[in-house]
């Protein structure tokens, strides 16, 4: 029996050599029709014998290309026709835009082997890629995603490259940024101020070359420039530490490939599994002692962020160069990635002598993405290249059309409509004039991919935030409601939409560095039970004062002398916190302490991690945000099971646990050990007292903190509690603009 089948399927289905997979399917099935792409995604009709067309169903879903993402299918069945054969039709461009932009995929395996093929006619060419590889989101201008419409649009193909493209069984089928040494971008070799070194292969080598001399490059890759030198040179890292104004923060490091990755580091076959997959993220694990890897690129860290090559320029360098490399975004502290060539001349060569170019222009600035291994499973740090712009999947279907604008640390922006959140790429800390504008048109170019007009605008309650300031400008402007949601509320808002809650509460453990809370103080050690509508804050830590508001941030040993003040008045114990002090600085800070000036109230686990690094003296001051949490994770003990004593109230007191830790005899380690597990405690008990038969959530940056987070999920294990934790989005703050879209009323 014969029949035709109109199919309409929505998704990441193209660019990702998606009509020819389908064309190679039906004529191997000997189906009759065509296949178009659309602006939803892709139409395909067929007609043949009912068994064939079954078959091809089941195709569709199992044989699918490895960067096709389906998310819906609408089958419906027509009267016969008569079609000639079964053709790929030409797009065409229609209604409302609700293609997927794809994110950039690191280099195939079967591209590779081209590229190390002497024979092959892209043998070592740097902008090698095919319909499964490649770049996508970085060069795309505007939907549909064609040729015209990228960065690739001034690169006329040449015969050769033509003919690939235009049949359907090639793997280049629709590659838009099909190239080639003929007629494709090239690499450029510069000094930083401008002048011309060498060219294409010339460059390559030069460029290994000054790598090998100890010098810093600026090169550009796919989302943006990196700044790169040897990852075995003390001098030349601590030189870029100093140009980059970038104290202890530790750098990504590429290796050649997953065995030299196992040389450097312990990883896990799933850690492993990660490094290797197409996304190529930087995968933080433990590096291993006595390598000749400098230990200037991750001071104090018994960790290492890692990655492999996921251009065919980065498998170039790191073939050539042999050993690996630090790469680390080319910008200022706080600033944008730098993207384009006449920028990197303008804002790299305080950092570099040597800048390596290339003439394919980066229309949508990407960087790397961050994840680690928590509980067996992906946690993101920062999610950017690789996995942005694709949608996050919500529980329930939005009415409006809703912008979310983020925070203001590791800020991201989200734009949501019907069932999806397109949550964009990492923003970064709105911190410099430069962030803020990036922010603005990051919004601005999600709104024209997806050709958006929000209904409603949400926000951070803080009023000072710039993301705050600017959705109010907005809101105004445009003449649409503004919504304000409290952090950490939103925090637990970001967590139950990507674990698909639906309508039932959950217990909410928010802990974070600070947030602005409903009564003005800054929050960051909340347990809330919260649903879509309301939340209720059913207890948090007993608040301290900041001693210095935002200095008490980069302080540790402001925040544990305020709590000192707190326990002891001014007879206070002579301990590591009170000897960075000054005396006279002490009496001060007590006057300050004591009538409150300028000392902003906060419950912040954040800060209590502080305190303790300053007390225990692993940290008085801090270089990076986080740092002494990641620091004390190097000391954490499994085999230690004790915690300091507490007690569970409305407002839990961290007194007895100071105490307890200052009156311990133990090692550091140890102490460490114990004050994790204190706090694991806390979260287990205080659920036990207020959230009885809802879901326990984890939400905020103190859970990138894998040996608290796994902790927690043991004990709770051992309870029988459910744990939902961030997988799609982070925990921190980056993840916030999620929550937003999703509580807006
Ligand atoms: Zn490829
Ligand atoms: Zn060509
Ligand atoms: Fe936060």
């Amino acid at each position: 029996m014969e029949k035709r089948l109109k199919i309409h399927l929505t998704g990441a289905v193209q660019g990702v050599g998606f009509r020819p997979f389908v064309y190679n399917v039906a004529k191997k099935l000997n189906l009759k029709g065509y296949v178009i792409n659309d602006t939803y995604g892709v139409i395909i009709e067929i007609q043949g014998e009912e068994k064939n067309i079954n078959q091809f169903l089941i195709s569709l879903q199992t044989e699918k290309p490895p960067l096709a993402h389906i998310f819906s299918q609408e089958i419906e069945e027509l009267p016969l026709t008569k079609f000639k054969d079964f053709e790929i039709k030409s797009s065409k461009s229609i209604g409302k835009k609700e293609v997927f932009i794809l994110p950039d995929i690191s280099t195939c395996e079967e591209c590779l082997k081209e590229l190390n093929d002497p024979k092959n006619r892209r043998y070592k060419y740097p902008f090698i890629n095919c319909t499964n590889c490649g770049p996508r989101f970085t060069i795309i201008e505007k939907l549909p995603y064609d040729r015209p419409n990228t960065t690739m649009k001034k690169f006329k193909m040449c015969l050769e490259c033509e003919s690939e493209y235009n049949d359907p069984s090639n793997r280049r089928f629709h590659a838009q940024p099909n190239a080639c040494p003929v007629c494709g971008p090239y690499i450029t070799l510069y000094t930083s101020e401008k002048r011309l070194v060498s060219e294409k292969q010339q460059a390559l080598k030069d460029t290994v070359a000054l790598l090998k001399e100890g010098k810093i490059l600026a090169i550009k890759g796919i989302g943006g420039f990196h700044l790169v030198c040897d990852a075995s040179n003390d001098r030349t890292i601590r030189t870029l530490r100093e140009r980059k104004k970038r104290g202890e923060k530790p750098f990504a490091v590429m290796f050649k490939d997953i065995n030299q990755i196992k040389e450097y580091t312990e990883i896990t076959d799933f850690e492993k599994a990660i490094i290797l997959s197409p996304e190529r993220p930087i995968v933080v694990v433990n590096s291993k002692e006595g390598t000749d890897l400098s230990k200037e690129i991750a001071p104090y860290l018994n960790r290492i962020g890692v990655f492999l090559p996921y251009s065919p320029l980065h498998y170039l360098l790191l073939e050539d160069f042999g050993k690996p490399l630090v790469m680390t975004s080319a910008n200022l502290s706080d600033e944008p990635i730098v993207k384009g060539n006449e920028e990197a001349f303008e804002k790299l060569s305080i950092f570099t002598d040597y800048i390596l170019i290339h003439n394919r222009d980066i229309k949508n600035r990407v960087d790397d993405s961050v994840v680690r291994i928590i509980d067996k499973k992906l946690f993101f740090i920062r999610r950017s290249r690789g996995y942005a712009p694709l949608p996050i999947k919500l529980p329930f279907k939005l009415d409006k059309k809703i912008l979310g604008v983020g925070g203001h640390q590791k800020n991201t922006v989200a734009i949501a409509f019907d069932d999806k959140a397109f949550l964009s790429q990492h923003i970064g800390d709105l911190e410099t004039v430069d962030a803020c504008k990036n922010f603005e048109e990051i919004i601005y170019s999600l709104f024209e991919l997806y050709d958006f007009k929000p209904d409603v605008v949400v926000s951070d309650l803080h009023p000072r935030y710039y993301s705050s300031v600017w959705a109010k400008k907005f809101a105004k402007e445009n003449n649409i409601p503004l919504i304000t949601l409290q952090h950490h509320y939103t925090h637990a808002l970001s967590l139950m939409a990507e674990n698909q809650i639906k309508d039932e509460p959950i217990f909410a453990v928010c802990w974070d560095g600070t947030g602005y809370g409903e009564d003005g103080n800054l929050w960051g050690g909340e347990f809330l039970i919260s649903d879509y509508r309301k939340y209720e804050r059913v207890s948090h830590f007993k608040y301290f004062k900041l001693i210095g508001g935002e200095k008490a941030v980069k302080q540790p040993k402001r925040v544990a002398l305020s709590i000192l003040f707190e326990i002891f008045g001014k007879n206070l114990p002579t301990i590591p916190t009170v000897k960075a002090f000054k005396e006279k600085e002490i009496e001060l800070l007590y006057k300050t302490w004591q009538k409150g000036l300028n000392s902003p109230l906060s419950s912040s686990v954040g800060r209590l991690f502080d305190a303790v690094a300053s007390i225990l003296d692993i940290r008085q001051v801090l270089s990076y945000e986080g740092q002494s949490g990641m620091i004390m994770e190097n000391f954490y003990n499994w085999s230690i099971k004790d915690y300091y004593w507490f007690e569970i109230d409305k407002s839990i007191d961290w007194e007895p646990i100071f105490i307890g830790l200052l009156e311990d005899k133990s090692n550091i380690p140890i102490k460490i050990t114990k004050f994790i597990n204190t706090l694991a405690h806390i979260v287990i008990e205080t659920y036990k007292r207020y959230g009885v038969g809802l879901k326990l959530g984890l939400t905020g940056g103190v859970f990138q903190n894998k040996l608290l987070t796994e902790k927690i999920l043991r004990l709770a294990e051992k309870e029988n509690i459910k744990v939902l934790l961030h997988k799609k989005v982070p925990t921190n703050d980056g993840g916030l603009s999620l929550g937003q879209i999703t509580g807006w009323g």
